[in-house]
C-alpha cells in the first residue's frame, strides 16, 4: 500500500491499514511531518464531531482514536461567537479545541508508525507513469520509484495523485487563506468577523493557550487587496502581534462525485471533505481515512468492490457537506457587501448561523 501525504488523514489510513498486518509506506514531501501547519488548528471533539455526523457515533475504533493527548489540545472553546460587519455578536456553545497541528500530525503520524507503517519524509510524489507491460502504474519520486496495490491519495486540497495520473477527480473552488501566530489576545471563544474585514469568507480567531491563531480567507475574486496586508490591518486593529505565517487553500467545492478512481481512493482534502460553510476538514480526513482503509481490508478479504468506499462516504456525511456546500453558496451569493451581510445576518439570528456554521441545515432554506 502506498499513501501520498503524511496529514491526519495519510496517517490514519496507515494506521488502519497497519494494524491489520498489511504493509504500508506513507510518503510525505515535507521533511518534518506537519511543518508548515496549513490550519487554524481548531480541533473538534469527539462530541461536536459525532454530533455533526451521527453514523460514527457508535465506531468505538474512531471515538478511541479521538482520545488526543493533552500536549494537543491547547485550549477548550467552549463557545463560538460570530460578528456581523456592524460588529453585533451571535454567540453559541461548541465542543472543540484551539490545538496544536504540528504536534497533532506529528503524534497521529507516530501512532501509525506503532502499528508498523514506514513513513518516509522530504519524500515527494513527482510523476505517475502507466506501465503498460504490466499494466501497472509507477509512482516516481525524488527518492526512487513504487508500485503498489493499492494507492491513497492523501496529498490534501490540490489532490497531486490525481493530477500527476491525469485521472480521477479533484475538488474544486479553493479559498485563499492566511493565517498568523499571534499574542495580545485575551478572549477564551472562536470568534468568526464576516463582512469587508474578509470578503465573501471570514476571519477568525481562535486561541490555542498563550497564543492564538489569526487568519483570514477571502473568495477568490476579492484578491485585490493582498492577503498578508489585509491580516496585518485586522490584528494592528485588535492590538495583536504577529510571530509568524502561514496559509493555503481550502477547498470548498464540496465532495468529489467518486473518490475512487481504479486502485485509488482518495481521502480528506483530496476527495473534497471540507466542510464549505466553516472550513473545517481535519475531522472529515480522520473518518475517511480509516473508512478507505477498511474497504482495502473488505476487498482483500472478502472482495468488496473498492467503490463500496464512495457509498460510506455518501452514507457518513454525503447530507451534511451538501447542506454545507448550499450554505456556502448562500453566503456568496448574498453577502456581496457590508449592507447585506448585515442583513443576512440578521434574518439567519443566532439559531441559524449555528445550523449554518455546523452544516445543519439553515433556517433561511428550510
Ligand atoms: C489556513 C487553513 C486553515 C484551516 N483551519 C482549519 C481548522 O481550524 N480546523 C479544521 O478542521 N480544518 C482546517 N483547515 C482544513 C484542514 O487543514 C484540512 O482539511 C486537513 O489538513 C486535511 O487533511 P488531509 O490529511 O486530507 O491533508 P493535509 O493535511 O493537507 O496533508 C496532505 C499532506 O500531503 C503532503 N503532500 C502533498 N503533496 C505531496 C506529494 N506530491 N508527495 C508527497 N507528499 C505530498 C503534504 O505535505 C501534506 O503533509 C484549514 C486549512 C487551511 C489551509
Amino acid at each position: 500500500m502506498l499513501v501520498v501525504g503524511a496529514g491526519p488523514g495519510g496517517s490514519t489510513v496507515a494506521n488502519r491499514l497497519a494494524e491489520e498486518g498489511l504493509d504500508v509506506l506513507v510518503i510525505e514531501r515535507r521533511q518534518t511531518i506537519g511543518n508548515p501547519a496549513q490550519c487554524g488548528e481548531c480541533l473538534p471533539g469527539w462530541g461536536e464531531m459525532s454530533e455533526a455526523f451521527p453514523s460514527i457515533k457508535e465506531d468505538s475504533w474512531l471515538e478511541d482514536y479521538w482520545q488526543f493527548p493533552d500536549h494537543i489540545l491547547g485550549q477548550y472553546l467552549e463557545w463560538m461567537r460570530v460578528f456581523s460587519p456592524s460588529m453585533k455578536e451571535y454567540g453559541f456553545s461548541l465542543d472543540c479545541y484551539g490545538a496544536h497541528r504540528l504536534q497533532l500530525d506529528g503524534y497521529l503520524a507516530e501512532q501509525a508508525a506503532s502499528q508498523g507503517a514506514e513513513f518516509r519524509t522530504g519524500v515527494e510524489l513527482r510523476k505517475v507513469q502507466h506501465q503498460k507491460k504490466l499494466n501497472r502504474e509507477v509512482y516516481r519520486t525524488n527518492a526512487g520509484s513504487f508500485t503498489a496495490d493499492y494507492v491513497i491519495d492523501a496529498s490534501g486540497a490540490l489532490a497531486h495523485v490525481a493530477r500527476l495520473r491525469g485521472k480521477g477527480e479533484r475538488p474544486g473552488v479553493q479559498l485563499p487563506t492566511i493565517y498568523g501566530q499571534v499574542t495580545g489576545h485575551d478572549s477564551d471563544s472562536f470568534d468568526i468577523f464576516m463582512g469587508s474585514v474578509a470578503p465573501r469568507g471570514y476571519a477568525w480567531i481562535i486561541p490555542k493557550g498563550e497564543i492564538a491563531n489569526v487568519g483570514i480567507g477571502v473568495h477568490y475574486d476579492n484578491l485585490d487587496v493582498p492577503l498578508k496586508q489585509r491580516l496585518d490591518t485586522f490584528c494592528e486593529g485588535l492590538g495583536l502581534t504577529i510571530h509568524s505565517y502561514g496559509g493555503g487553500w481550502i477547498p470548498l467545492g464540496g465532495k468529489v462525485k467518486s473518490a475512487v478512481d481504479d486502485n485509488v481512493l482518495s481521502v480528506g482534502d483530496a476527495a473534497g471533505l471540507v466542510m464549505p460553510s466553516n472550513g473545517g476538514g481535519v475531522g472529515q480526513a480522520i473518518v475517511s481515512g480509516k473508512f478507505a482503509a477498511e474497504s482495502i481490508i473488505s476487498n482483500l478479504q472478502n472482495d468488496v468492490p473498492l467503490t463500496d468506499y464512495n457509498k460510506i462516504l455518501s452514507k457518513t456525511m454525503a447530507k451534511q457537506l451538501k447542506i454545507s456546500l448550499r450554505s456556502k453558496n448562500l453566503f456568496w451569493a448574498f453577502c456581496r457587501n457590508d449592507f447585506t451581510t448585515e442583513l443576512a445576518m440578521r434574518v439567519l439570528g443566532t439559531n441559524g448561523l449555528r445550523r449554518a456554521v455546523d452544516c445543519r441545515r439553515p433556517l433561511i432554506i428550510l
